[in-house]
């Protein structure tokens, strides 16, 4: 039998003692239940920030590498409990234990990144004008910082948004979401256990619109980032600018892949079937519209009804299963109203479309026009539409035919081609000959158009940008 856990709120380094208000069970088996979660209050919120206020002083006190040294045990501490966490992880969110496995290593990679940047001095030195003065710049933590993360990469978000923050000396107060609060509470155990002062990293669960809300409204809370969906994400930008406060806003995809005559029409479908059914389809980053030129749109729809084959999907804790169970009865209804959509518009279903329990299986649409709200509309499911383009310069137009901007890949061998791709596809990502998903995490992310207020990117050491604020100084040596 697995655990099931109580999950509360942490609190100035202690978890509270409060009832449990929710229950997950496992999306992929309902008599598995992983745990019992306490939902917060405006008042709750209000109590873990202003402790985290306090603690920060503390933390930003510390010298770099002694916090860098905090956070590369959080790594090792996280790879040495990668069995467990993957394991919970995939219970309380339904991805495949390798790919929960491979989210798991990767919250540790990017603790072990900003544990170095810690290292690093990020100022600069300048000549002054004036004779005798010496001029630099020092990065300053902006204090208390609010993240606020989505339950689909339940601990590699929240560790891309803190490793930076708290390597820049900010304290944390986070609300994850709250169909996944165990993969938060073990990384809040890892950072606890490697010697975080208490209070410098927060937790506090519950409802969006009461906890996150009240998280952006503290005035103590500096700056925002939140991972999510569109609608919330303007949300928390107004009433953050409303505040006068920074605000990091990742939201949603509609990622196209163009598919160009010369390809490899085999090569191209294993690229997008990774791209679109890969992590059930649940990523930002996923593969929702491909763009065929005419001589190879059909080789590729064929080819790709293959592949959805091979990803049949089934409890992400069994070996073998490469597509785990979408994450929730909502979700599901919204995958499956967008096939519906598709079809009553015009679309041909090729393959999917049906469901057993959460289990969704794997959708091909053919015939998709740029009208259909499943070329318009965020799905975040296993649902891929083929559309047709007349050539090169109209499948480009067709993939920017769209309010988001987040990942865009090409599937060619035509070095013209690609050249012409990066400069006119507005996309924070590009990807030639790879999928739209996965990215590495020493390089900048985010998106353009509607998928980010593109302020500033995550990931990298560009993530520091948000989380510090430049201080300049002079010094008069005579
Ligand atoms: P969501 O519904 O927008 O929720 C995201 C977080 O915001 C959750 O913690 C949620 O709490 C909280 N929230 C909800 N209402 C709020 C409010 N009024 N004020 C403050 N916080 C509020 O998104 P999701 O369903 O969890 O995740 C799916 C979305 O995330 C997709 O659109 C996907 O594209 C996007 N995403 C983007 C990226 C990226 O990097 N661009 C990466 C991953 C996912 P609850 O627990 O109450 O829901
Ligand atoms: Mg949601």
């Amino acid at each position: 039998m697995d655990t099931v856990y109580r999950v509360t709120h942490l609190i100035d380094g202690a978890w509270t003692d409060d009832d449990a208000a929710d229950k997950r069970v496992n999306p992929a088996d309902p008599a598995d239940v992983v745990v019992e979660v306490s939902a917060g209050t405006p008042e709750l919120v209000d109590a873990a920030v202003n402790a985290a206020a306090v603690a920060q002083e503390v933390w930003a006190g510390m010298t770099g590498p002694a916090r860098g040294a905090v956070l590369s045990r959080s790594a090792q501490l996280i790879r040495d409990r990668v069995d467990q966490i993957a394991r919970d992880l995939t219970r309380e969110e339904g991805k495949t234990l390798p790919e929960a496995i491979g989210e798991v290593r990767r919250a540790a990679d990017i603790l072990d990144f900003f544990g170095a940047e810690c290292w690093r001095s990020h100022g600069s030195t300048f000549p002054s004008g004036v004779p005798d003065t010496h001029v630099f710049t020092r990065r300053e933590p902006l204090g208390v910082v609010g993240l606020i993360t989505p339950w689909n990469f339940p601990i590699a978000i929240p560790t891309w948004k803190a490793a930076p923050a708290l390597a820049a000396g900010n304290a944390v107060v986070m609300k994850p979401a709250q169909l996944t609060t165990v993969s938060t509470m073990h990384l809040a155990n890892a950072l606890i256990d490697a010697g975080l002062p208490p209070g410098v990293f927060t937790l506090v669960h519950g409802r969006g619109s009461v906890v996150g809300n009240a998280i952006v409204k503290h005035h103590l809370v500096k700056a925002v980032s939140f991972t999510g969906s569109n609608p919330v994400g303007r949300e928390i930008g107004e009433l953050a600018a409303s505040r006068g406060i920074r605000s990091q806003l990742e939201m949603g995809g509609k990622n196209p892949v163009v598919v160009l005559d010369d390809a490899d029409p085999e090569r191209a479908a294993d690229i997008i079937a990774a791209g679109a059914f890969g992590l059930t389809g649940q990523a930002c980053t996923a593969t929702s519209r491909v763009i065929c030129t005419p001589g190879i749109h059909d080789a590729v729809a064929d080819a790709l009804a293959k592949r959805a084959a091979a990803y049949a999907p089934g409890n992400g804790l069994r070996e073998g299963v490469k597509m785990g169970p979408v994450v929730s009865e909502s979700q599901l209804a919204t995958d499956q109203g967008y096939v519906a959509a598709a079809v009553s518009e015009g679309a041909t279903l090729v393959t999917g479309g049906t469901t057993d329990g959460l289990h969704f299986a794997p959708t091909v649409l053919t015939d998709v026009a740029p009208s259909h709200r499943v070329a318009r509309e965020e799905v975040f499911g296993p649902v891929v539409g083929l559309l047709r383009a007349n050539d090169e310069d109209h499948a480009i137009e067709l993939a920017n035919d769209t309010e988001f901007g987040l990942s865009a890949g090409l599937i060619t061998q035509r070095l013209q081609s690609v050249a012409k791709f990066v400069e006119r596809i507005q996309a924070g990502v590009v990807k030639v000959n790879r999928p739209t998903g996965g990215v590495d995490l020493n390089v900048p992310f985010g998106g353009v158009k509607e998928s980010s207020n593109n302020a500033y990117r995550e990931q990298g050491s560009q993530a520091l940008d948000f989380y510090s604020w430049t201080k300049s100084v002079y010094v008069g040596l005579d």
